[in-house]
């Protein structure tokens, strides 16, 4: 009804560019609560939305990404 929420509504999801991805594993090691590595050491991010007392460490798995692979995607539920 009132609009304006968005950001109380907004969830964030951890996504992979495969192309761009070096199996560095650098992002599990900093966010090994919701990033896990496929045998080949390629990270496996959940499809469900980010907690949001993990933001700031999947901001900084992010950022840390050598080949900028990782992103933190914004969206509103609903
Ligand atoms: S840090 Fe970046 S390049 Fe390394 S495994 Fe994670 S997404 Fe891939």
């Amino acid at each position: 009804m009132t609009p304006g929420h968005a950001s109380d509504a907004a969830q964030h999801r951890l996504r992979v560019d495969p192309i761009a991805c070096r199996a560095h594993g650098l992002c599990a090691d900093l966010l090994p609560e919701l990033i896990d590595l496929d045998e080949w050491g390629y990270p496996m991010p959940p499809s469900t939305a980010v907690p949001p007392a993990l933001l700031p460490a999947a901001h900084r798995a992010v950022t840390a990404c050598p080949t900028l692979a990782l992103h933190l995607t914004r969206s509103t539920a609903g």
